[in-house]
């Protein structure tokens, strides 16, 4: 049985074609999108005649630790994925990009996001006689393609992709081109860059930075940009009826030092941290803390709007092997320790305010304050950056099922009391929305709301209040 300690991103995908070294630059871009996903990495790259595919389980440094993997790597045009696994589970077979021949030739895929019919969507199609070589939602959508009888490589991704419904980035490799899409309500962030004539796409733009490369725009929902020699042309998927971008990229899952959504992630995690102090100040603090490190932003935004010093009361322990990211049940409380410690220092006799971003089933924030308190606060007060989780999100993320989340089914005082803190409040949702970028495209709060913006497939809803929205659940409890 999996347990999460805390959310799990899922997927970053990266693209480059017209660079010489096209796959070192996507490695590179792979290893600042690996917050993303660290269960698997790959990269697959095409010479004009064939495609090279290299892809393994475990981090991009471990699956890409001989550099001559490279010299088998060739052509200038590369594509990459670093893999959490949502759906399907953590076997080499679901490693992305997911590669195949066709009748159009050979094609790869690295996906972001989760698809919310893939189950109907495969029955039918093995019903149909399609053999799948993967239990990832991605492969259906290489099967769709295959399948259409449309003339070109985009017709048949417009045919494919009108079938789909949910969350998708994707970036597609063939023989001469790379191909990036965003679905049409545009859950993933997805962005176009240049390098001395290379383009370059990716899910963050921390991962252009990082090659040098220019932020040029994002890719905008439902759009599909083909990329090849000659440069690079726009098509459209028919829209949907609203944009819903994930508002939690900008709480948690992006890099702050990214521009996702138009804006950067630093500014907005700011903007949070303010609205929430003036939403919820404390009434008597002394220090703000963050619990490192996705929430030193916003604790910083708070300790600005609130006029109170910023200080580092956890220290996060940055080298933790994969053995800790999946414990035996027993291992649970040692993840905790060793993972954060306390300044014992900058917390002895304080009143602390303790920003984190999200309370997801409670257990590892639990813990932390009970630190902070150990080591000598005399008063810990807990704010959260978003409104509280009492809904599985069923386009990726990873926050189990409702009966894990700590607010489905408790009042704030239930928790506060559980966390045993001095107080505890959340951001209201009308502040979260008032505190992102606001502009012509909308976001999904479903996971705080229940008010999901797709009709969500029937098996695929019946599957997830049964299994939780981790498959690796599922798979467990078959082999049993
Ligand atoms: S449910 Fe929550 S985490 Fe999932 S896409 Fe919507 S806002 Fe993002």
């Amino acid at each position: 049985m999996k347990f999460p300690p805390q959310i799990k991103e899922y997927c970053g995908i990266f693209g480059i074609l017209g660079h010489p070294r096209a796959a070192e630059l996507t490695y590179l871009g792979l290893y600042s999108l690996q917050h993303r996903g660290q269960e698997s990495a790959g990269i697959v790259s095409s010479d004009g005649d064939r495609t090279y595919r290299h892809v393994g389980l475990g981090l991009v440094a471990d699956v890409f630790s001989n550099p001559k993997t490279f010299l088998g790597l060739k052509g200038s045009i590369a594509i990459g994925h670093n893999r959490y696994s949502t759906t399907g589970s953590n076997s080499i077979v679901n490693a992305q990009p997911l590669a195949i021949n066709y009748h159009g030739g050979p094609l790869a895929v690295a996906h972001n996001g989760n698809l919310v019919n893939s189950l109907t969507l495969r029955r039918r199609l093995e019903a149909e006689g399609s053999i799948f070589q993967s239990t990832s939602d991605s492969e259906v959508i290489l099967h769709l393609i295959a399948r259409s009888r449309q003339k070109g490589l985009i017709n048949q991704m417009q045919e494919a992709l009108r079938q789909v419904e949910g969350a998708y980035s994707l970036v597609f490799l063939a023989k001469d081109r790379i191909v990036a899409v965003r679905d049409p309500r545009g859950f993933r962030p997805l962005c176009l860059g240049h390098k001395q004539g290379a383009i370059v796409v990716a899910s963050e733009s921390c991962a252009l930075d990082l090659i040098d490369a220019d932020y040029v725009r994002d890719v905008e929902p439902g759009e599909i940009i083909e990329i090849d020699a000659t440069g690079h042309r726009s098509y459209f998927l028919p829209a949907a009826d609203r944009v819903t971008q994930c508002v939690f990229e900008f709480i948690y899952f992006s890099r702050p030092d990214s521009r996702i959504f138009g804006e950067y992630v630093d500014k907005t995690r700011r903007k949070i941290g303010k609205q929430l102090a003036q939403e919820k100040p404390a009434s008597s603090a002394d220090i703000v803390i963050s619990v490192p490190d996705s929430s030193n932003t916003a604790a910083l935004g708070y300790a600005h709007a609130a006029n109170l010093p910023f200080e580092l009361g956890l220290i996060r322990n940055h080298y933790i092997g994969r053995t800790f990211i999946h414990p035996i049940p027993a291992m649970r409380d040692f993840n905790v320790r060793i993972k954060f410690n306390t300044v014992g220092g900058v917390l002895r006799g304080k009143r602390v305010v303790v920003v984190d971003d999200s309370i997801v089933r409670g257990t590892t924030i639990k813990k932390l304050t009970r630190l902070i308190r150990k080591a000598g606060a005399s008063e810990v007060h807990l704010r959260i950056s978003s409104p509280p989780v009492r809904y599985p999100c069923l386009f990726g993320m990873d926050f189990g099922t409702r009966q894990e989340l700590i607010a489905a089914y408790n009042e704030v005082e239930q928790i506060r009391d559980f966390l045993d803190v001095d107080s505890l409040e959340y951001l209201s949702i009308e502040g979260l929305l008032e505190a992102v970028p606001k502009g012509r495209c909308g976001y999904c709060t479903c996971c705080f709301t229940g008010e999901y913006p797709i009709k969500v497939d029937e098996a695929y809803d019946k599957f997830l209040h049964e299994h939780g929205s981790n498959i690796l659940e599922l798979d467990f409890k078959k082999t049993e």
